[in-house]
């Protein structure tokens, strides 16, 4: 497509009005089904602009830290810090990509639960103070090996005592907290708050009661043994929706006033993820096999209405390449179909797999789809979160490309609000992009 420089992954299309990323998709789906039909992801960073004031309308008070194991791809981290987003990090890695974009070390927090020691001697070195810990044993790696940490004490909120993060349980007790205070003073580890996350699956507005007040309790012992407590991190879950934020915010706010009110010198974080990528990435697959599975009842016999054959469509993406979430997530996203079909065409059911022809490689157990073919493309939306892990052994299919966009509306949102991309973004190529409208000659002439 002309417009989009194709050689740098940075370049973002800046769409005119009465374009939209309908047409950004049937663009590439036109492209790659000329080129070997691999999978793509369209990036609208626009959408990680309009999280980022919707963030600033509701939760004000909140510094958000992005936690960058959700998307670190170059293109997103630059946006974010751009904005002025702080960073929640848990590993080396992660440190380093955001500290090459100049963020400086106070906008950092390192939040791995299980920290290798190497990775808390880079902190040091770097200057990243800020980190959390819910045990005795990291506390006395924290000791040993980064002078100036400032540790935030991970309590455990009802959320994760159900098993809901795949049966893994971080955070502690009140009741370990008074001891792990004890080793601190001990070992002359400064901490500095208090940090707790409440997973998107449970928004239970009753969790953040107790967590909140829970939290109090720990900053008043904290208190009794001296250390001066002025950090408060009500972690991620936020799946992004401006209703679920404001849900939170009507639960929390009045509490907030009360334990850590405003004057008090507490500053309050949280570590949003999946809230600010989700929903700003696409993902186009193609179909490269289909399996027939005959009713079993009409095999051989005639065939009669009621029995339908039921379909297996194997994509060219899968749980070993951008849909990982899935192998711990049980999210059925229902797929779009790209070509255009009948509205009274019969629908099947069908089941979607990635490619590795793997049993644990199912993405959609049972949707109802029309009968598609190889060579079709399938559309998935929200898959900015957790897609872009790099490919495991597993998989020696392609990593999809990742196209960007933006539009002119937002672009110009963004320089209102001061960013502007030759100082801010200096790795983006922002260019018009030429989108031809009506794809449909393309496409019926390919069918
Ligand atoms: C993954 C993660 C987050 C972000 O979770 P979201 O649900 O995507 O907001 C926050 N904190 C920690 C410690 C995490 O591991």
């Amino acid at each position: 497509m002309k417009g989009f420089i194709d050689d740098a992954n940075y370049s973002v299309g800046l769409l005119d009005e009465g374009t939209n990323l309908g047409n950004v998709i049937d663009n590439y789906v036109y492209e790659h089904t000329l080129t070997g039909k691999n999978a793509f992801f369209v990036g609208d960073l626009g959408k990680i602009v309009k999280k980022h004031s919707q963030w600033q309308n509701i939760v004000a008070q909140i510094k958000p830290f992005y936690t960058v194991k959700c998307n670190s791809t170059p293109a997103v981290l630059e946006i974010l810090a751009a904005l002025g987003t702080g960073f929640a990090c848990s590993s080396k890695t992660e440190m380093a990509l955001v500290q090459e974009l100049g963020v400086s070390p106070e906008n950092i927090i390192y939040i791995s639960p299980c920290k290798q020691v190497s990775q808390i001697k880079y902190a040091a070195k770097v200057g990243v103070n800020i980190m959390t810990c819910d045990n005795e044993v990291e506390l006395k790696k924290i000791a040993r090996n980064h002078p100036n940490a400032k540790v935030l004490l991970h309590i455990a909120t009802e959320d994760n005592i159900g098993g809901e993060e795949g049966n893994m349980k971080f955070g502690t007790t009140l009741k370990n907290c008074r001891h792990l205070l004890e080793c601190a003073k001990e070992l002359d580890v400064q901490i500095i708050g208090v940090k707790f996350h409440v997973s998107s699956a449970c928004k239970e507005s009753q969790v953040y009661v107790h967590a909140l007040s829970d939290a109090r309790c720990v900053f008043d012992m904290a208190g009794e043994f001296g250390f001066t407590m002025n950090m408060l991190d009500i972690g991620g879950g936020f799946t992004g929706t401006e209703f679920q934020l404001e849900e939170v915010n009507h639960v929390i706010s009045p509490l907030l006033d009360v334990y850590f009110p405003e004057g008090s010198g507490i500053k309050i974080i949280s570590e949003p993820g999946s809230y600010y990528v989700s929903s700003a990435f696409t993902l186009a697959v193609n179909i490269i096999a289909k399996k027939v599975v005959e009713n079993k009842f009409s095999s051989g016999v005639g065939k009669t209405g009621s029995d339908e054959p039921t379909f297996m469509y194997y994509m060219n993406d899968g749980v070993y390449g951008s849909f990982a979430s899935k192998l711990s997530e049980d999210l059925n996203t229902i797929p779009e179909v790209h070509k255009k079909y009948k509205e009274d065409e019969p629908l099947f059911t069908s089941s979607l797999w990635g490619p590795s022809c793997d049993e644990l490689d199912q993405i959609v157990e049972n949707c109802l789809l029309p009968e598609l073919n190889v060579g079709d493309w399938l559309i998935f939306d929200n898959m900015g979160a957790d897609s872009f892990h790099e490919p495991s052994a597993f998989n020696d299919f392609q990593r999809p490309a990742i196209y960007y966009m933006m539009s002119y509306s937002d672009w110009y949102e963004m320089q209102d609000a001061g960013i502007t991309s030759d100082t801010m973004m200096k790795n983006f190529f922002f260019v018009p992009s030429c989108i031809q409208l009506s794809q449909e000659d393309k496409f019926s002439a390919e069918a």
